[in-house]
């Protein structure tokens, strides 16, 4: 199954919703992969203004 990744925090899933933001709003154009494992110290969790730990996009269009 092909991942999508979230519009709005760039989060990779194969879920409708997204269980971060529970927005529904997904792009198949994406590139690039960041593994975020701790929020606190990750310099792309910063600039991704992500908050959870996970697998994002680094580009979403
Ligand atoms: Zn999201």
């Amino acid at each position: 199954m092909v991942e999508k990744a979230c519009t709005k925090c760039h989060l990779l899933t194969t879920e409708n919703v997204c269980p971060n933001c529970k927005t529904s709003s997904f792009s198949t154009d994406w590139s690039g992969v960041a593994l975020v494992m701790d929020v606190e110290r990750s310099e792309i969790a910063k600039r991704l203004g992500v908050k959870k730990k996970g697998r994002y996009a680094i580009k979403v269009r």
